[in-house]
């Protein structure tokens, strides 16, 4: 394989960019799914020449940090274990978001895994493509009951039933509980997609990178008028795209399939080290599918475990230190790498997260916390009810989610120590607080 990349800060398989604590590769996973073996072979790559630090990203993605010397015997294992791109350039483009519980759910309209493998097959095959940013990034929403629909895609198509048909209503640059900008046949989705890709490649000029860019200089309907002459789109009035449960992605959850249930497990603060990584791995292999599926909430699922078995990989992911109760305050706070292995970050937050999750547990409070080390915000695309944006060691802003303020929502009180957000939060559980 050609190993000619364009130049950019983004990690990718055969990217390893710099950091604080070493180098960075990021291992793109088609709907976040890995077999077993390929885990693995992610596990011994950060054993054998990295830190063995394994990160579970927001985009469903994998990451290895603290990578040494030995970058091109790291890719080349990873490599073997066909976890790279089809071809060098298209390792970029392979940004297609699916939920987690694609093609197992219990409320899908309809299996995305098939379209999803053509639309990366054609973005990978098709040099012109390549041109895209490695942030560009599409959603495919087939109606799960599992499905992350806060973080705003370029495109996103969300399948919808209305009189006994099908079709994907689709957007641009959002989320699929926004209003549709229109919808298409279900036999046109491939079609959809490629026609935006083009159009947003005829339209951008170099320095309009995502869709936002050029949506801030055209119109939606011009885009929609001009793609009409592409393939046939409908407008859609009337319908929307409604969220699911909170946390249908930590602990034992039914599949459509009677008798068999996935088993959501948090890595703590979405790091894994390779015991965690193969001990999930072998128990994929011994009670799943022999698959595991990383989440945009950085966790993973063990898919098609039988029911009857449930409780008893529970209690063994447990054992390797990942959590499966929703009702642990660890399990739902999020922190990026912070001042421990990032330049840019001007706080522990990971320390200070689990300092945080130790006074939470005390006051018997759980909430979706997100502690960014800098305004970034690399652990979370979306915005969390509670955010703590770091200021200098040890202290943070507080903000809460408000759907009329952009970023990470109102400021509540500056420069507070975890001692103090822990209070803060504890007095106002009180009151009602989106969490
Ligand atoms: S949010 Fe800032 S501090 Fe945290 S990893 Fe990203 S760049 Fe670094």
């Amino acid at each position: 394989m050609s190993i000619a990349l364009r130049p950019s800060a983004c990690p990718g398989l055969l990217r390893i960019v710099p950091a604080l604590d070493g180098g960075i590769c990021r291992i793109k996973l088609t709907g976040g799914s890995i077999s077993a073996v390929q885990a693995m072979a992610v596990a011994n790559a950060a054993e054998r020449f990295a830190s063995g630090a394994i990160e579970a990203t927001n985009r469903a993605n994998l990451q290895i940090r603290g990578i040494g010397g030995e970058q091109t015997a790291l890719i080349d294992g990873l490599l073997e274990a066909g976890l790279g791109p089809q071809s060098a350039a298209g390792d970029d483009v392979r940004n297609l978001m699916l939920s987690p519980s694609a093609g197992i759910d219990r409320q899908m309209l309809f299996d995305t895994r098939p379209l999803a493998e053509q639309i990366l097959a054609t973005v990978q095959r098709h040099e012109h493509f390549h041109d895209l940013s490695a942030k560009f990034a599409v959603q495919l929403d087939g109606g799960e009951a599992l499905a992350m629909l806060e973080h705003p895609h370029d495109l996103w198509l969300s399948a919808f039933e209305r009189d006994g048909a099908r079709g994907w209503a689709f957007g641009l640059a959002g989320c699929p509980t926004d209003a549709p900008a229109g919808s298409v046949a279900l036999q046109h989705g491939h079609d959809l997609v490629v026609a935006v890709l083009e159009l947003f490649l005829d339209l951008a000029r170099p320095e309009q990178t995502r869709m936002r860019h050029l949506l801030a200089e055209q119109s939606t309907e011009e885009l929609l008028a001009r793609l009409a002459e592409r393939l046939p789109v409908q407008a859609i009035t009337g319908w929307r795209r409604t969220s699911g449960a909170d946390v249908l992605h930590i602990g034992v959850h039914p599949q459509a399939e009677a008798g068999r249930v996935y088993i959501g497990t948090v890595p703590p603060l979405g790091r894994l080290d390779p015991t965690m990584l193969r001990g999930a791995a072998q128990l994929a292999q011994a009670f799943g599918d022999a698959s595991l599926r990383f989440t945009p909430w950085q966790n993973l699922l063990l898919p098609n475990v039988c029911q009857a078995h449930a409780a008893e990989v529970v209690q063994r992911l447990e054992q390797l230190g990942l959590l499966c109760n929703a009702g642990q305050p660890l399990s739902r706070l999020i922190a990026c790498t912070g001042s421990a292995g990032c330049g840019k970050g001007l706080a522990d937050t990971k320390g200070d997260a689990r300092q945080l999750a130790a006074l939470l547990q005390r006051h018997g409070q759980v909430l979706n916390v997100h502690l960014s080390g800098c305004s970034r915000s690399c652990a979370a695309a979306h915005t969390a009810p509670v955010t703590l944006l770091a200021v200098s060691p040890g202290h943070y802003d507080l903000y809460f989610r408000d759907a009329a303020q952009p970023g990470f929502g109102a400021l509540h009180a500056r420069k507070l120590t975890i001692e103090a957000v822990a209070a803060l939060l504890d007095a106002r559980s009180r009151s009602p607080l989106d969490a």
